[in-house]
């Protein structure tokens, strides 16, 4: 019988193979265009918009964005099996936010998922439950940022009010396989004792979540910006030193929370 699903399309930007930080063991990345957050520290901006762009890079002008089938990512995928194997790896969904494109989503990691791949999410958390709980069962680990406690400041740095994301943080602390929560470390923003404090006190209501990972602020992917005639906000912005990101450590962990500096 055909298999349909292969035939399915989503738009990617990129796929990168052997990552070691994007969930357990040496994985594939597979990024998706869309995301429903404009933070203003985004590595990849070029993510943000579903639409295809134009970008310019080292003076070249490239477009971002393709459309692909399931087919074409997973034949990408399959590459690398056997570093899968030896290392418990997988197909890491990233993007922008895997929740934009739920079909090609859901194709995707059940095809993976049927050929024995192991499988996670990066995800903001912006999403209808409705989402999530279709395209869970699919998923063996999901990486979801908590990136501040306070709505209003939330959306002044994203875009977006944190309300949906801590619901879905309770939905998925309950139904996801395994869930860690990250949090980009951003001075100015959310580099505070007291505030890593409140989101290492949320993580642990969660009750099942042992998991906090620290990702500290840094620049790359600052350059796009121009490439994409956008301004890049936190030109003044500094990445936080090795001292501070082990203090926010120290945070998570005496919270009684697995902490760890980076993803
Ligand atoms: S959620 Fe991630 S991909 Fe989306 S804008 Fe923020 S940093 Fe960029």
């Amino acid at each position: 019988m055909e298999n349909s699903r292969l035939s399915v399309q989503g738009r990617i930007f990129n796929i990168q193979r052997y990552s070691i930080h994007d969930g357990p063991g040496i994985r594939t990345i597979v990024f998706l265009k869309g995301c429903p957050l404009r933070c203003r520290w985004c590595c990849n901006p070029e993510s943000q918009k579903y639409d295809t762009e134009t970008m310019v890079t080292a003076g070249k002008t490239e477009t971002v964005g393709r459309d692909v089938t399931v087919e074409d990512v997973i034949s990408e995928v399959e590459k690398d099996r056997v570093y899968y194997l030896r290392s418990g790896g997988g197909m890491t969904l990233s993007g922008g936010e895997f929740t934009v494109q739920p079909e090609f989503s859901l194709a995707l990691l059940s095809e993976a998922h049927d050929r024995a791949l192991n499988t996670a999410v990066e995800t903001c958390g912006f999403a209808a439950s409705e989402v999530f709980e279709k395209l869970l069962p699919y998923i063996d680990t999901v990486m979801l940022d908590i990136k501040h406690t306070d709505s209003e400041k939330h959306r002044l740095y994203t875009g977006r009010d944190n309300t949906v994301i801590k619901e879905n943080a309770v939905l998925l602390a309950k139904k996801a396989r395994k869930l860690i929560i990250r949090t980009p470390v951003i001075p100015t923003f959310n580099d505070t004792r007291e505030e890593i404090g409140k989101i290492a006190e949320f993580t642990a209501s969660l009750g099942t979540v042992s998991e906090l990972h620290l990702l500290p602020y840094h620049r790359i992917g600052s350059d796009k910006y121009a490439g994409l005639g956008r301004e890049y906000m936190m030109k003044d912005i500094k990445v936080p030193e090795k001292e501070k990101m082990e203090e926010l450590l120290s945070v998570v962990n005496a919270a009684g929370l697995k902490g760890q500096i980076g993803g």
